[in-house]
């Protein structure tokens, strides 16, 4: 168990540095999706409740290691500002002299946030004069950005190296959620896989294949796959340069599926059209695909397969869009399968990774009836492909 925030003793007092994933996406200087400012308020609610002087540090975007007044924080401390419901302070300035004052101008209780971290090419570059810097800003160091956590960066692993460390409420879950899915969870469990791109998926199909009871394929992927298995594809997106890749994959299911072990379903029919705005000209086909259509959603026979499997789960993992859910009628086949998992929540328990997977789950009105939706989308990926986190690792142990 990592260390949590009651470890670092009382805070009364205390200059808390929490990194937090502010990392929203801005339209106009309009935050859009405050989702992760709000995942960050329980953090920030135990820093202040208890007098701690709490100083937010984030990364926006990709400035470039240069200023960028279109990726300020200040829209964002705005937001947070409302969600609080308490005075937030914003800075300009992250290490420099006015940042420096700021921190020592706050009172007991009070939030500061500081400016984009990546203003700055050294934040990236995990430089050891810009960690003290910041490092010099507080006392202790809260680490909540999850979704950074893939990264060695400073605000990442500089600090912990710095100052006595713990982990924030959103890694604390981050990690009890995901852990188990490595493991043993509570069977049948089920992989729901989609998503644009064979490639991005491989070493996490990999990592799964023997932990899953099934893999239930859609997206934009599927037809790589399907390909492979020496299908009519039509003109959909085919990684031409992972049918090899596949084949071994294919192979190494069928053995799998002989022991009893993890079988896959790959779409049976799809909901094809001219072209990915065709969203008048579609038809749904069985089976092999007419040559001058793609594959833009998984149509009604495979999901009718997809939810025999499911209504056996009870533990889902959900990784990838099924189809172009941004076009509809393209959406139909991710609405379907969501909505299917939430309207069964009390038996099973969903766990969304990926960033659009979870952009889908938020936008279809089901998130809060998964069971768990991760905040991080390569860091999650990363951490279920079995790989180990540097921002997790520079965190300290009970
Ligand atoms: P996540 O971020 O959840 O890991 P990905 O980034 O892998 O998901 O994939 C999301 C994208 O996949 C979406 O933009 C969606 O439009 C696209 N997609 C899904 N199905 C298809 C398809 N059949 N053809 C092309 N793109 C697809
Ligand atoms: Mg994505």
């Amino acid at each position: 168990m990592k260390k949590s925030i009651a470890d670092l003793g009382p805070l009364q007092g205390k200059r808390v540095i929490i990194r937090v994933d502010f990392n929203v996406p801005l339209k106009n200087g309009e935050v859009q999706d405050d989702y992760r400012i709000r995942s960050s308020i329980p953090t920030i609610r135990k820093v202040i409740d208890q007098g701690g002087r709490a100083i937010l540090i984030s990364h926006l975007g990709r400035p470039k290691g240069e200023r960028d007044a279109s990726l300020s924080l200040a829209p964002v401390a705005a937001r947070l500002e409302d969600l609080l419901q308490r005075p937030v302070t914003f800075v300009a300035d992250t290490i420099g002299d006015e940042a420096q004052k700021a921190v020592t101008s706050i009172i007991d209780g009070e939030v500061l946030v500081l400016e984009n971290l990546r203003f700055d090419a050294r934040e990236k570059s995990n430089d050891p004069e810009f960690a003290d810097a910041l490092a010099a800003l507080g006392d202790v160091f809260v680490s909540d950005a999850f979704g950074t956590c893939h990264r060695a960066h400073a605000s990442v692993c500089g600090l912990p190296a710095r100052l006595p460390s713990a982990a924030g409420d959103v890694i604390l879950k981050e990690i009890e959620e995901l852990s188990p899915l490595l493991k043993d969870p509570p069977r049948p469990y089920v992989m729901v896989l989609g998503g644009a791109k064979l490639s991005t998926k491989i070493p996490l199909l990999k990592n799964m294949l023997g932990k899953v009871d099934a893999i239930l394929v859609g997206g934009g992927m599927a037809y790589t796959l399907l390909k492979a298995q020496g299908r009519k594809v039509g003109t959909s997106r085919v990684d031409d340069t992972m049918i090899e890749t596949a084949q071994e994959i294919l192979e190494e299911l069928r053995n799998k599926s002989r022991e009893g072990g993890t079988t896959m379903i790959l779409p049976v029919d799809n909901v094809c059209a001219k072209g990915i705005d065709d969203v008048s000209g579609f038809v749904v086909s069985p089976g092999d695909l007419p040559d001058d259509r793609m594959g833009l959603d998984v149509g009604p026979e495979t999901l009718a397969k997809f939810v025999a499997v499911l209504r056996k789960a009870k533990t889902v993992f959900w990784n990838g869009p099924l189809g172009v859910f941004e076009n509809p009628p393209f959406h139909l086949g991710t609405e379907y399968i969501a909505t299917y998992l939430a309207h069964r929540n009390e038996i099973t328990r969903t766990i969304v990774g990926g960033g659009d997977s979870a952009a889908a789950a938020r936008q279809l009105g089901i998130a809060d009836r998964m069971a768990h939706i991760s905040t991080g989308g390569g860091a999650s990926m990363e951490f279920l492909e079995g790989q180990s986190l540097p921002g997790l690792d520079a965190l300290p142990e009970k």
